[in-house]
């Protein structure tokens, strides 16, 4: 059976970008391949989080893992810090990838971008430690959104640059997986780019619906479209993007036979979007209100899923030991 590896960092609370990313993938690969699901701690401390801040995003995660469906009988949940392995593994890679060619990766680049005095070695060896994760359990598919493509170049790059070192044939290439043919960018509402924790544009799988329609509300829109069948400037594009993930095709199509006929109203659009985001969520948010206060089965499948990570971590380093030269 093959092995799926994927994990979020825990900087706060899942989102919608999150979800349609990559954990609507995971409750759908579960069924079918040997899978782990971390929470990616370790990740997270390129941004210097406090320890409890730290402690409660993980176990925020964990309880939204659970809500959105992952069952911690069928794939491993596990919280990265609790597999140190990883650790010796992220060391190796860190010997076999050359400096520019971490320097090169478009998601380094724009975070220097972003947050230029904090440029810390944990944020340009990023990707292998992401390279780490995904090899450690010797993973062929990664549930991913489009965002984590240049990092996934650079995992099966670490994969090969190792057996090509040592003259074997250890590591398989891991490849992305979608949950449909297309690799999904959820758009944030802010006119452009993508929804993301750090840009602050967030819309949370927990969100109540008060919160949900102010977010959605404010969404940039412009004076709408003067001529029929007009393309679409990115944030008109993005709101329809939004609609195509939440919403029925009926309803896509109905807003944009009214954008094409220049009878869009953007406020009955974003009503309509706010209402769709709300039935999506509610679920979810009610199973996040249920587990939350169980700390202690929260505990149990954390510590049960650390056992069976570590387990696997264990039987491939003792293999990269015994490969490089060391004894395993
Ligand atoms: P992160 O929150 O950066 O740790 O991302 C965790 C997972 O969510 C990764 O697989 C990302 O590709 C995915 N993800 C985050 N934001 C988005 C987004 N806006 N669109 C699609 N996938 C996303």
């Amino acid at each position: 059976m093959e092995t799926v590896v994927s994990g979020i960092r825990p900087t706060g609370y899942l989102h919608l970008g999150n979800y349609f990313g990559a954990v609507r993938s995971f409750v759908k690969m579960q069924d079918a391949y040997n899978c782990l699901f971390f929470i990616a701690d370790w990740h997270s401390l390129t941004t210097h989080p406090r320890p409890e801040q730290i402690r409660q995003s993980a176990r925020n995660i964990l309880t939204e893992y659970l809500a959105c469906g992952i069952d911690p009988e069928k794939a491993t949940i596990y919280i990265q810090s609790d597999v140190p392995e990883v650790l010796e593994l992220y060391l190796y890679f860190n010997m076999n990838i050359y400096l520019g060619e971490l320097e090169r990766v478009t998601t380094f680049k724009e975070k220097v971008r972003k947050q230029p005095d904090n440029v810390n070695a944990g944020l340009l060896t990023y990707p292998t430690l992401m390279a780490a994760d995904i090899l450690l359990h010797r993973a062929q598919k990664v549930p991913v959104g489009k965002d984590q493509e240049p990092n996934m170049e650079m995992a099966r790059r670490c994969a090969r640059r190792f057996n090509n070192i040592y003259g074997v044939d250890f590591f398989t290439e891991p490849e992305s997986y979608h949950f449909s043919e297309k690799a999904v960018k959820v758009p944030g509402l802010d006119g452009s780019g993508k929804m993301g924790k750090s840009e602050g544009n967030a819309i949370y799988l927990k969100d109540d619906e008060a919160t949900i329609r102010k977010k959605v509300m404010k969404a940039v829109t412009d004076a709408g479209p003067t001529v029929p069948d007009s393309p679409k400037p990115e944030p008109i594009q993005n709101l329809f993007d939004m609609m195509q993930i939440v919403s029925t095709p009926d309803t896509w199509n109905h807003f944009n036979d009214l954008y094409n006929t220049c009878n869009i109203r953007y406020g009955d659009m974003k009503k309509q979007l706010a209402q769709d985001i709300n039935i999506f969520c509610a679920p979810i948010r009610e199973r996040i209100l249920e587990l939350q206060a169980d700390t202690q089965t929260l505990d149990r499948i954390a510590r049960q899923g650390a056992e069976r990570a570590r387990e696997s971590a264990r039987q491939t380093i003792s293999e990269v030991r015994r490969i490089i030269g060391f004894r395993s």
